[in-house]
């Protein structure tokens, strides 16, 4: 790229210097184009002049007034005092500066200024300590205050000093400032031009200029960014093809056979989305995302079918033994009297057995699969994969697809996950998937009924409620944080909490233990007994926090419950609300900080997953929802997500009408363009044609 002006290095700009540019680089600005696209981190409305009538105590506000007294102090210790007193028309304020004796002579008496604060109640007289002052001109009748923008700064930097160097920037510099939007787009999205964005964001007149400049700027990051989502998506339907799997009212109606219940509309509303995809010879690349209990499984049952129907063979990757075994239970009944060959492909089957799933579905003969991640292993062959479906693929981080791709067919791919993802992060971490949302629930289900049990007397009552509950029986989870006792004693370990229990209140009830440093074998008893109702209750870890599915298990208290993340215990709670009987879950906490305490209340308040999932956002921010350090930071430069929402889905909804109807590609474009295939052109892997 051409270098600019722009890139001018800080410390060569007037007002800056090498020292302040020593502290612009502690906030990373090093040079103008950093300096000139940093966003105020809020703005002081102190537009509106009130008379002295209408000021409150401590609200901020800006009254006009006239010295008519000022003078300054000695208090103790060598610190002083400068008092000033303003006339407002017929009320008098006074002004406060503590160890500033230099404002007694920057406050001539007749002087006039806007003083800008949060006033305190005197000796009936209103009082700003340390006001905002701009001088007036005494003619200036209808004299506005201002739009004070603040930044973020750091130690030694002062407010006005950045301004001065931001002033001195734009001055210099704005005049480089290109747009690199076609103009004629500016008009049609009525956008300003980029250079009195930046010109309006830090010095606005009036709080709409502020608005327009900063989403100008918020825009166009998250355009560059969804432009190249798109461009990613362009390049992977030109280039993955796959086998057509089409669907016939016959094989709708076989397939619908097998299931003992009617879908719902969300159910069907997903399969027609992901029939439609199947139907094309590009591969499928979708998203389905469905709150627990939604019924997810019998979609990527009816997809699997179809696939086999259309003679593909097809993959269901679980993230965990248990859940794979179980999907592998569903699938094995389902089928118990068809002809469809298949195997479970785990990490944990015999050799022999392994030897046999592998040349199967070399020769594709074996044309379902389900398994764990051992089905993505090098050593495993597809004869002609159609389709894929991933479960809770936010367990498995981000997806190779290219471990299913071979030469010349790309298989299609399902992801499925409960994870209620907030709907702005979902456009972007999941960017260039499609999406299928399922928002209701099979009819009939109950919620689950939530509440925090802090205290000693709230755990006795919870105890003679559970008994109560398993006398009629009703089945128990406790879900513990680890295994075994990390040595600090205070924890609930799995064995810790099931000797306490088993000698105490769970002493008459027949309990198992569940977590996975077990035996698989033993894990899958244990599981088949709680199925079964052998066992009354199940200490476990979170290892069957993904998918499994008991019905009659209504009842779950989750100890330490401050130790988990909402959305897992969100997930863990899914577990018991399966049946037709109502599912109770206590977060047991012996931490009653407020922000343990605050946290745990957004689960005795939000019933589903969507709700949780975008108060945690806002608790938390969106980095740690879907451990998007393992994923990756989103790259965005001064978009937020939490605070831009509205202005992504438009930027989002722009770019997809630029890119599809090829205006992209048009020379007036090319600036633009040349932007995103710059910025990610890595991160997107996207070729430089576009
Ligand atoms: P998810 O994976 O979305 O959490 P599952 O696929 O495990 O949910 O389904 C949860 C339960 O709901 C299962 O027992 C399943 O048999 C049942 N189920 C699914 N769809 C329906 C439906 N349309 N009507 C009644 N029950 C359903
Ligand atoms: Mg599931």
């Amino acid at each position: 790229m051409q270098p600019s002006p722009l890139d001018t290095q800080i410390q060569f700009i007037k007002g800056a210097g090498p020292d302040r540019a020593a502290l612009l680089s502690r906030l990373d600005i090093r040079t103008a184009q950093d300096l000139l696209w940093r966003l105020p981190r809020d703005i002081l409305d102190l537009t509106q002049v009130v008379s002295v009538r209408d000021l409150k105590v401590d609200e901020l506000a800006t009254v006009r007034g006239e010295v008519v007294e000022a003078d300054g102090r000695p208090l103790k210790h060598g610190r002083t005092l400068t008092a000033a007193l303003f006339r407002c028309e017929t009320d008098f304020v006074r002004g406060l500066w503590f160890n500033q004796p230099w404002m007694r002579r920057k406050l001539p008496v007749g002087s006039h200024w806007l003083i800008s604060g949060k006033p305190k109640l005197s000796q009936r007289r209103f009082e700003f300590s340390h006001p905002r002052l701009q001088l007036l001109n005494p003619d200036d009748i209808d004299a506005r205050g201002e739009i004070l923008t603040r930044y973020g700064l750091t130690e030694g930097l002062k407010l006005d000093e950045y301004k001065r160097v931001v002033r001195n920037t734009l001055d210099e510099f704005s005049e480089f400032i290109v747009d690199p939007l076609p103009s004629s787009i500016l008009d049609e999205w009525k956008l300003p031009h980029l250079r009195d964005a930046i010109r309006m964001l830090h010095f606005p007149l009036t709080v709409e200029d502020y608005e327009r400049g900063t989403s100008r700027v918020i825009f166009d990051d998250l355009l560059q960014f969804e432009v190249g989502v798109f461009l990613r998506r362009r390049v992977w339907d030109r280039t993955c093809q796959a086998t057509p799997i089409s669907l016939t009212p016959k094989i709708d109606q076989r397939i619908r056979r097998l299931f003992p219940f009617e879908l719902t509309n969300g159910q069907n509303r997903a399969i027609g989305e992901i029939a439609s995809d199947l139907s094309r010879p590009v591969a499928m690349h979708r998203l389905l995302q469905a709150d627990v209990g939604s019924g997810k499984t019998v979609i990527a049952i009816y997809g699997m079918l179809m696939a086999i129907a259309a003679k593909q063979q097809t993959v269901l990757m679980a993230p965990t033994e248990i859940l794979a075994w179980q999907h592998w239970n569903t699938l094995d009944s389902m089928l118990a009297h068809s002809q469809v060959k298949r195997t479970l492909l785990t990490g944990n089957i015999s050799r022999g057995e392994r030897q046999a799933a592998l040349a199967g579905i070399a020769s594709g003969e074996i044309q379902l699969i389900v398994g764990t991640q051992a089905v993505i292993q090098e050593s495993v062959r597809y004869q002609n994969l159609g389709l894929v479906v991933i479960d809770e693929q936010h367990k498995f981080g981000v997806l190779q697809r290219s471990r299913f791709a071979s030469e010349d067919r790309t298989p299609h791919v399902l992801v499925m996950t409960a994870t209620p993802i907030p709907r702005s992060l979902c456009l972007t971490q999941y960017g260039d998937l499609s999406l299928s949302l399922i928002t209701e629930k099979p009819p009939g289900r109950q919620l689950v009924v939530t509440s925090r049990v802090t205290t000693p007397q709230e755990q006795r009552d919870m105890w003679t409620f559970l008994q109560r509950q398993m006398a009629t029986g009703r089945q128990l989870y406790v879900i513990c944080p680890l295994i075994e006792d990390n040595g600090n004693g205070n924890l609930g370990s799995v064995e810790q909490v099931y000797e306490k229990l088993t000698r105490d209140q769970l002493a008459n009830y027949r309990v198992g233990i569940l977590h996975g440093r077990m035996e698989r074998d033993e894990q899958k008893e244990v599981m088949n007994q709680f199925r079964q109702g052998k066992l009354q209750a199940l200490i476990s870890t979170t290892v069957i926090e993904v998918g499994v599915d008991v019905a009659n298990a209504t009842l779950m208290l989750i100890m330490d419950a401050q130790r988990f993340g909402l959305s897992q215990l969100h997930q863990l709670r899914g577990r018991i609300s399966r049946g037709r009987h109502k599912g109770y879950c206590f977060l047991h906490s012996s931490i009653d900080t407020e922000e343990a305490q605050a946290r745990l209340e957004v689960l005795e308040r939000c019933p589903d997953g969507f709700s949780v999932s975008e108060e945690d956002f806002k608790l938390r921010g969106p980095g740690d929802i879907l451990g998007t350090r393992q994923h990756g930071q989103l790259p965005l430069e001064v978009a937020d997500l939490t605070r831009d929402a509205k202005i992504l889905e438009l930027a989002r909804a722009r770019a997809e009408e630029v890119v599809s109807s090829r205006l992209i590609d048009s020379p007036e474009w090319a600036p633009f363009k040349l932007m995103v295939l710059n910025r990610f052109e890595k991160l997107m892997d996207l070729p430089q044609t576009g």
